[in-house]
C-alpha cells in the first residue's frame, strides 16, 4: 500500500476525463516540510505564519521571518507558496504576541473582534515587518502570494494593498531588491458576510481562498474549539455548502483563482463534491495528498457534477452525508 502511493507522486492529479486538479499543502510549521515533498504537493496553498510568533516574548524580526519564509519558499523549488499574514485572535490566542504588542484589546467575543486582518490594519507596523520580508523573499527566493485572514469587506484588501505597495516602494529607495510585479494579493473567503460579497471582495482580490474551519463556525454559531457543540459543527450543513458554492462561482464567473483550504479539503470522502462544486485547487495537511489525489484520479467531472446538484437540492445535514458517503466513482 504504501508503495503504491509513493508511486501515485509521480502520477498527475487528473479526472478520468482529463479535468486537472491541484493538490496543494497547508503547513503549519516548517518541520512538516519534508512531508510534503514526500506527499507530491503542487505548492503550497496555505502557510500559516502564526508559528513564528508563538512560543517566545517578543516580535519576530525582518530577519527572522525571511529566514522563515525562505526555507519554505526554497523547498518548494519553485512552486508558488501561499503566505498568509498573522491571524491572530479567535481560538489562535497567542499571548506572546499580545505582550509582545502591548496590552490588546480582545473584547467580549474575540471571535468577533480584532482578529485576523482587522487586528493588521489596527497595528500596520506588524503587516509592514510581514510584508518587507515576504517581498524579500519573493525577489531573492521564489513565487509567493499574500493571503489576508479573516477580510470581510473589499476595503480591507485595498488597505492592504497599499501598505504592500509602500513597504515596496520603501525596500526599492533602500536598494533592497523586490519583484517588478508585486505579490499577488488574496483574501480568505472564511465568514459569510465574505462568501456572499464575493463579488465584491473579487474586485479587489487577486484570488480567494475558502477557508471551511471558520466559515462553518461564523455561519452555524458553532465554537470550532467548544465541546459541547461539537456535533452541530459539520461543514456538510447545507448553509456552508450554499456559502462554498456561492463564493466559488463568483470566482469563477469573475476568473480569479479559487482553493478551498479549510480540513474538509483533506476528506476524499467530500472530494466528488468538492469537484462538483467547481473547484479545482484544493490545499490540505500533505499527510492527506496521497489519498485525495487517487480518488481524483478515480473520478469523472460529470459525476461529481451530479452528485453536487443532488447535494444542493438537500436540507438536511445527514441526508447529505448520506448522499456524499454513498457515492461511488463511476456508477449513475
Ligand atoms: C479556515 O478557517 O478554514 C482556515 C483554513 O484557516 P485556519 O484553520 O487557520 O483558521
Ligand atoms: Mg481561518
Amino acid at each position: 500500500e504504501r508503495q503504491k502511493l509513493a508511486k501515485l507522486r509521480r502520477l498527475p492529479a487528473e479526472t478520468t476525463d482529463g479535468e486537472a486538479v491541484e493538490l496543494q499543502a497547508n503547513l503549519e510549521i516548517p518541520a512538516e516540510l519534508p512531508l510534503i515533498a514526500q506527499a507530491g504537493a503542487l505548492g503550497i496553498g496555505l502557510l500559516r505564519t502564526e508559528f513564528l510568533f508563538m512560543n517566545r516574548e517578543d516580535l519576530p524580526d525582518e530577519e527572522a521571518q525571511v529566514a522563515a519564509y525562505a526555507e519554505v519558499v526554497s523547498a518548494m523549488a519553485g512552486d508558488p507558496v501561499t503566505i498568509r499574514v498573522l491571524d491572530w485572535g479567535g481560538e489562535k490566542d497567542i499571548q506572546a504576541l499580545a505582550e509582545g504588542i502591548g496590552s490588546l484589546h480582545t473584547g467580549p467575543n474575540p471571535a468577533l473582534g480584532l482578529r485576523g486582518i482587522r487586528l493588521l490594519l489596527r497595528r500596520p507596523e506588524l503587516l509592514e515587518v510581514q510584508f518587507a520580508a515576504i517581498l524579500r523573499v519573493a525577489a531573492d527566493v521564489g513565487p509567493v502570494r499574500v493571503l489576508l485572514p479573516l477580510v470581510t469587506i473589499p476595503d480591507e484588501v485595498a488597505q492592504a494593498r497599499e501598505i504592500l505597495e509602500r513597504v515596496a516602494r520603501r525596500l526599492r529607495r533602500k536598494g533592497v531588491s523586490v519583484p517588478d510585479k508585486l505579490p499577488p494579493v488574496g483574501a480568505m473567503i472564511e465568514t459569510p458576510g465574505a462568501a456572499l460579497a464575493a463579488d465584491a471582495i473579487a474586485l479587489e482580490a487577486d484570488f480567494f481562498a475558502i477557508g471551511t474551519n471558520d466559515l462553518a463556525m461564523y455561519t452555524l454559531a458553532v465554537d470550532r474549539a467548544e465541546v459541547e457543540v461539537a456535533h452541530l459543527y459539520d461543514p456538510l450543513h447545507p448553509a456552508v455548502l450554499r456559502l462554498v458554492q456561492f463564493a466559488t462561482e463568483a470566482a469563477l464567473r469573475l476568473r480569479l483563482p479559487v482553493s478551498l483550504c479549510g480540513e474538509m479539503a483533506g476528506n476524499p470522502k467530500l472530494t466528488p463534491l468538492l469537484l462538483g462544486l467547481g473547484l479545482r485547487t484544493l490545499s490540505m495537511n500533505a499527510s492527506s495528498i496521497p489519498r485525495v489525489k487517487q480518488v481524483v484520479r478515480s473520478l469523472d467531472i460529470g459525476d461529481c457534477a451530479r452528485l453536487a446538484r443532488r447535494v444542493m437540492e438537500q436540507s438536511e445535514p445527514r441526508r447529505i452525508a448520506e448522499l456524499v458517503e454513498g457515492f461511488v466513482p463511476g456508477s449513475r
